[in-house]
């Protein structure tokens, strides 16, 4: 069995930043087992027509590695993949990459105090892991009768069959939430028909999105103060965004804004009133397009809001007994979040399984560690979501800290790490205290929410709060020791890294 003495899961934006952070710090040799061929994680399988960022790239980037080059506000899907592949190249990640080892198993071996690890590609062990597997890479379908008896092409956004041509077919698509509204207006001027089922409508606030002159991208890039002058600018605006979210009293102007959007684009009054939501904005997440309204409006689009009973061969069939003829359903239904699969491949001290651990509802100290599982960080883990602004400020926040608890282990001739089961509950009985206030938690259904209502996905905060409270290693709120041998294998360990 290969050994590393890091072992960080996924080479999306989270496990690119930390592998190149780690490196930057000379805070250990790794390895980034990646199931795919390819880095890139999300904006790799998400290669749907319209795939976007809905939040401006200059934010939607690594602070360490600013790009003046974004074409877009919001710069499309293979933009930022070319820039996720650009920096595992230039940061020199690639050779710690090991493509198609696709991790099954992780388990905690207490006897020798490190992970084992079962890719499909061999057995490795681990002293620590850094599990960046994301929150959104499992494409949910939903469960409907006759899913499978479908004649035609079926496929979730996220798994996207480029090798189908929709090009004047009669097309259904499933769903509502952000990747629906940029699949809706790609697809709306190319298909014979577009028949979107509906089962919730979204709040829709203007995108504004628009090409970033030459001469600015020029200028961005001749002065970084700039760059970084555009780039905080844009993290102010937003943190703002937090504010009705947080305070639901604040949200009836943004709410207002989203009406007018929506009566300006829909003339149909009946359209607009299926399109109308009937719970506060902000409770789902808030999407932004301009061209989502418009595609509906067009005149070979139907919005269908009877809940779907079943799928039948040529079709779907609604609860109202109508059957939909179509040539091809796409799926936009989501990710499995709230059941995370990975939690049921890793098994922690005692032999207990994190699902097991977690029950109905993840928990983890400062969204980063669980107690139970020592030396395992995960990234965009419990309540590290955002709805208001760039996720990466929170993955980044969360590498500072895992390079922390590394000095600090370091520091003290330490190997084991793990949250005190004290800390852990303090931090998420603050995390829910905080919660119970939110718009999110007014009533409406959303993948934030588990079956028991709790929120277990979303930071009640701004990204700056989340900085201060997680950037830092308090000793105090964990547990560290140092392990029998561990020395010896360290200073052995880059020798029998693979590769
Ligand atoms: P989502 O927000 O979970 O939306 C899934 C949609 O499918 C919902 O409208 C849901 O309806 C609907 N649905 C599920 N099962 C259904 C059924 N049986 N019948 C009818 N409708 C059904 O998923 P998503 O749109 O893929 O977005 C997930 C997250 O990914 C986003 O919130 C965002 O964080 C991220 N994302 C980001 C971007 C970006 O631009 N950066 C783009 C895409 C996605 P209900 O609303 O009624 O549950």
């Amino acid at each position: 069995m290969l050994h590393t003495p890091i072992a960080i899961i996924g080479s999306g934006f989270a496990g690119l930043g930390a592998a190149i952070r780690l490196q930057q710090e000379g805070l250990g040799d790794y390895l980034v087992f990646e199931r795919s061929d390819e880095v890139g994680g999300v904006w790799r399988d998400n290669s749907y027509p319209g795939c976007a960022c809905d939040v401006e790239s200059h934010l939607y980037s690594f602070s360490f590695a600013l790009n003046p080059a974004w074409s877009r506000v919001y710069a499309p899907q293979g933009e930022i993949l070319a820039y996720l592949r650009g920096c595992a190249r230039r940061f020199g990640v690639v050779p710690r990459i090991r493509f198609g080892h696709h991790v099954r198993h992780a388990r905690w071996d207490e006897d020798a105090e490190r992970w084992v690890l079962d890719t499909s590609r061999g057995g490795y062990t681990a002293d620590v892991v850094i599990a960046a597997v994301g929150g959104l890479s499992e494409p949910a379908l939903p469960d409907l009768p006759g899913r499978a008896t479908f004649a035609g092409p079926a496929f979730h956004t996220a798994r996207w069959d480029h090798g189908v041509d929709l090009r004047d077919r009669r097309v259904a698509v499933i769903g509502t939430g952000a990747s629906a509204i940029q699949v809706v207006p790609a697809l709306q001027p190319r298909v014979a028909q577009l028949t979107l089922f509906q089962r919730t409508p979204a709040w829709v606030l203007p995108r504004q999105d628009h090409a970033i002159p030459e001469a600015e991208r020029a200028r961005l890039a001749r002065s970084p103060a700039a760059l970084w002058a555009k780039r905080a600018a844009i993290r102010a605006r937003r943190e703002l965004y937090v504010l009705p979210m947080l305070y639901p009293g604040l949200a009836r102007a943004t709410q207002r804004v989203a009406e007018a959007h929506l009566a300006r684009s829909v003339r149909d009054p009946d359209l607009r009133a299926r399109l109308t939501p009937d719970y506060k904005i902000g409770c789902k997440r808030i999407l932004l397009s301009d061209d989502y309204y418009p595609a509906l409006a067009a005149p070979n689009a139907r919005v269908e809001t009877a809940a779907i009973a079943e799928v039948v061969p040529d079709g779907l069939r609604t609860a109202d007994g109508r059957h939909h003829a179509v040539d091809a359903i796409v799926y936009a239904t989501g990710f499995h979040v709230q059941d995370y699969p990975f939690a049921a491949h890793v098994v922690g001290a005692g032999g207990r399984r994190l699902s097991d651990t977690w029950g109905r509802s993840m928990a983890a100290h400062l969204g980063t560690t669980v107690a139970g599982y020592p030396n395992l960080f995960f990234l965009q883990g419990p309540n590290t979501g955002l709805g208001h602004s760039s996720v990466l400020l929170m993955i980044e926040s969360q590498v500072e800290h895992v390079l922390a608890a590394l000095r600090h282990l370091r520091r003290h001739g330490h190997d084991v790490v793990e949250p005190r089961p004290e800390a852990q509950a303090a931090f998420v009985a603050e995390v829910d205290a905080r919660m119970a206030r939110t718009v999110w938690q007014s009533g409406c259904k959303s993948w934030y929410l588990g079956d028991d209502g709790r929120n277990s996905t979303l930071w009640p905060g701004t990204t700056m709060s989340f900085a201060r409270r997680v950037e830092r290693f308090r000793p105090g709120e964990y547990r560290t020791a140092a392990r029998r041998g561990a020395l010896a294998r360290r200073a052995e360990a880059p020798a029998r890294l693979a590769g």
